[in-house]
């Protein structure tokens, strides 16, 4: 059995923003047994997508296309499938009436251009989409499957995991499934784990591999089996082995990120935090505030570059700065203290460092994390640049957070 992805879009093409969908998809195929022999890529030009896609699904059982399926005159795909598939792209009520519901419940007014939307091939089964506007639909020619799916990463993921690998499983009887477990560790770099799982990484199936990502060390547990059960019960004691070996490294698997984590703890903890800093230009707040229990754990943040402004929003004494420098321990205190009453959080985070801690010389970013009675310290010293270096400041932020957490359970 044969699939192949088919990524629809000039901008695309052309670089201007990066095919994610592929790669999630060839992620996704992967797991259910499905060989992906190709991915292409195509602009939004009739001619080309119709060949491209009589040439793909002329050799593949299954080709999943995403994007062009919006309202505007350069969403091609449904004309391009239906073209070729040899069909007339006819209107199904149904399909409209959804999208006018769509509309109607966020009180917006549909424009004609969306009854485009409604549109499929003959004979399509429509993949009906409660997430957005771009409805998606399956056409089967000659035994051939083309399944077109929206652009949109987070509209064509939940049809993906919801409907597609479900139908997908399901109508081909796959065999030799794999399944993989992502265990998240931070606070511990890829040699260290590398060490103490070294023997793990020898094995044939499951097989285990580390990645290394800023602030983040990932262990892959990797099985390949007749069904899923099979897959998971050869993953679960190599699973439970490293997680016994990592100890509380380990903070959370596969789609769970730090911050979920946190959030999470806090959440169970019912207990709010508060963040301020000068150095992650605002990613922190983010992460949290965007996170699984975001809404109802994070209280609020600023992001206050400089000593000037620690001054004069958080109201942080002149006189600390003049004792202590900037960045200092007694001013990332300071700050959390007062993030916290100002947020009227029951924790407050501060992380301050310089603005651009990247040369060589740089003093260190500190961090404070204040409660009612006690503030506790941290420090990071790694002076990494860009994204990589913010990446390692949140996750020791978040992970001081989390670890603390652990203790009041
Ligand atoms: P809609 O009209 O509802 O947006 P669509 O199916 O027409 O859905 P496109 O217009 O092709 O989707 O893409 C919408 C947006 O989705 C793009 O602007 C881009 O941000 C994102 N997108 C599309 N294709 C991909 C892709 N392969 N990888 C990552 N992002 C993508």
């Amino acid at each position: 059995m044969q699939a192949e992805i088919v990524t629809i879009g000039t901008e695309l093409l052309l670089g201007e923003i990066v095919d994610t969908n592929s790669t999630w998809i060839a992620q996704r195929l992967t797991t259910i047994g499905l060989n992906l022999y190709y991915t292409l890529t195509v602009g939004d030009n009739l001619q080309r997508i119709i060949q491209v896609l009589e040439q793909s699904s002329g050799r593949s059982d299954v080709v999943i296309t995403t994007g062009g399926l919006g309202p505007t005159v350069d969403d091609l795909t449904r004309k391009a499938v239906a073209a070729a598939t040899e069909r007339e792209l006819i209107l199904d009520e149904q399909l409209l009436k959804e999208i006018q519901e769509f509309f109607a419940q966020r009180h917006h007014t549909m424009s004609e251009n969306n009854r485009r939307q409604a549109y499929v091939p003959e004979g399509a089964q429509i993949i009906h989409n409660p997430v957005g506007t771009a409805p998606a639909f399956a056409v089967e020619q000659n035994d051939h499957l083309i399944i077109s799916l929206p652009g949109v990463p987070h509209e064509m993921k939940y049809l993906m995991k919801n409907e597609v690998l479900p139908y997908l499983e399901a109508r081909y009887d796959l065999k030799d499934v794999i399944r993989s477990r992502f265990l998240h560790t931070c606070g511990i770099g890829e040699s260290t784990v590398g060490s103490k799982i070294g023997d793990l990484m020898g094995l044939k199936n499951p097989t285990v591999g580390t990645r290394a990502h800023p602030g983040q060390t990932d262990v892959c547990i990797t099985a390949k089996a007749e069904n899923a059960q099979e897959a998971e019960a050869l993953i679960e004691p190599i699973e439970a082995d490293i997680r016994a070996r990592l100890g509380d490294h380990v903070f959370g698997a596969d789609e769970e990120t730090l911050a979920d984590v946190v959030t999470e703890l806090l959440a169970q903890r019912k207990l709010r935090l508060s963040v301020t800093e000068t150095v992650t230009q605002g990613e922190l707040a983010q992460h949290l505030s965007q996170a699984s229990k975001g809404v109802e754990t994070f209280a609020g943040g600023s992001v206050l570059p400089t000593e000037k402004n620690l001054q004069e929003v958080l109201g942080i004494e002149r006189q600390l700065f003049e004792e202590h420098g900037f960045p200092s321990q007694a001013v990332a205190d300071a700050a959390a203290r007062s993030a916290r009453t100002m947020c009227r959080a029951d924790i407050g985070l501060a992380v301050i460092g310089p603005l651009d801690p990247v040369a060589a010389d740089a003093p260190p970013v500190y961090f404070g994390l204040a409660f009612a009675d006690e503030v506790l310290h941290g420090a990071s010293h790694q002076g990494r640049t860009g994204p990589a270096g913010r990446g390692w400041l949140l996750h020791l932020a978040m992970d001081l957070v989390r670890r603390h957490l652990l203790e009041i359970a």
